[in-house]
């Protein structure tokens, strides 16, 4: 099991939560990326582009 967790940029947190496509810290609230960041395989499927 070693698939990564994404923790936040900003505090370092790992309660980040996708919203709009954009991926925002529970903890200080800022967004960390968004699906433009994101390859196609990274994209979390809440957030899929067709
Ligand atoms: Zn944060």
């Amino acid at each position: 099991m070693d698939e990564p967790r994404d923790t936040c940029d900003h505090c370092g947190s790992a309660r980040l939560v996708w919203r709009k496509c954009k991926q925002i810290c529970l903890d200080c609230g800022r967004i960390n990326r968004s699906c433009a960041d994101l390859r196609d395989d990274d994209a979390p499927p809440s957030c899929a582009v067709a």
